[in-house]
């Protein structure tokens, strides 16, 4: 059954030429692009805190890669490469072939090659390693931001949080973590944009490769704004400003809840899978020309200032007085806390 299970994983993987040897053997065997550097990321996705067992499998599939994916897209790499373990409890056909499905989906997007990977029984679980490639020097790290620069962030923020924050919806329960996160709603339709952005986050790859030697730090939001800009300014030992009238909001957050959730959402709450970076002033023309190029929206939030003793962000409300999340809610989106 486990070999079945893994003839058809591998009758679905993509060939790219720079695989001389895929699943089927001990080892896979990679030929990495000459004077590239290889860029190497995992992240586990466990049933029950990752997601609830019940989300749609597509979305399952299509998350696990997603958010590897996220993490090489802030590293500003190029992504090749990836292996898949999995831990299952039995092996249902149906809902493996819908599992894979998402998965393919965004490996195939991205010529990604699924090259090995794992297969056991227990309780289910997603474990994916991602490898890319990029220039040597052209890496976006953490610790790269410097006083005086602009801080930026792609796409719209809270989308994901608010499909958490307002509850299950009908069919079917939310999704990742919600049974840890939120209570379940009273019923509250979500609305498919918001669900959307939660079960099938975009990685911002083509992003991440344009701002290769142009944005100074990087990193991928997936805990939060605040959290997120927070490992910036401690590994850069600097300080970061953020106007929270500047945080972009979709349409659908726009229309949803309340001004004080909102505001929680977007500045602490996770699962965006948005990039936030810092850039050069001078470097303004050339990241929004960058992200034209990319096809996504990014906006200037804020700045990098000296760190006054200890790095820290600063959330500046509409009359320059510092704001922070409720505890209620800056708890609420900090579940690994
Ligand atoms: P081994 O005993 O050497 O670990 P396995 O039976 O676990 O061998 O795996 C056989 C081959 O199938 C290996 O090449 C492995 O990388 C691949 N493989 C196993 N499970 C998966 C999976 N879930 N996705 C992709 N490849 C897999
Ligand atoms: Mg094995």
């Amino acid at each position: 059954m486990e070999f079945d299970l893994i003839a058809r994983i591998r009758s679905r993987a993509r060939r790219r030429g720079d695989v001389v040897l895929g699943i089927g053997d001990d080892a896979a065997l990679l030929a990495p692009a000459t004077g590239q550097v290889l860029v190497v990321s995992t992240d586990t996705l466990n049933a029950g805190v990752h997601f609830a067992d019940g989300d749609p499998p597509a979305a399952i599939g299509w998350k696990a890669l997603a958010v590897n994916l996220s993490d090489l897209a802030a590293m500003g790499a190029s992504p090749a490469w990836c292996t898949l373990s999995l831990s299952l409890p039995e092996v249902d056909d149906e809902w493996i072939a819908a599992l894979l499905d998402g998965f393919f989906e965004l490996a195939d997007a991205h010529g990604v090659a699924l090259v090995g990977g794992d297969t056991t029984r227990g309780p289910l679980s997603l474990c994916v390693t991602a490898i890319g490639q990029v220039a040597p020097g052209r890496a976006l790290r953490r610790d790269a931001a410097r006083v005086g620069d602009g801080l930026w962030v792609s796409g719209t923020l809270g989308d994901a949080a608010a499909a958490l924050g307002l509850g299950r919806t009908a069919p079917g329960p939310l999704a990742p973590a919600a049974r840890h996160r939120a209570p379940a709603g009273p019923g509250v339709a979500v609305d498919p944009f918001l669900r959307g952005r939660l079960l099938r986050p975009t990685p911002r790859l083509a992003l991440g490769g344009a701002l290769g030697g142009l944005a100074h730090a990087c990193i991928d939001v997936s805990d939060g704004l605040l959290a997120d800009l927070g490992h910036i300014c401690a590994a850069s030992g600097v300080s970061a400003e953020v106007e929270l009238a500047a945080l972009p909001a979709s349409p659908a957050l726009r229309d949803t809840g309340d001004e004080v959730s909102r505001r929680s959402w977007q500045a602490a709450g996770g699962d965006d899978y948005e990039l936030c970076f810092t850039a050069a002033p001078e470097a303004a023309g050339a990241v929004a020309a960058a992200a034209a190029t990319a096809g996504v929206q990014v906006t200037r939030i804020g700045r990098i200032v000296a760190a006054d003793q200890v790095p820290r962000v600063r959330l500046l409300d509409g009359s320059g007085h510092d704001w922070s999340p409720s505890r209620r809610g800056y708890e609420h989106f900090h579940p690994h806390t």
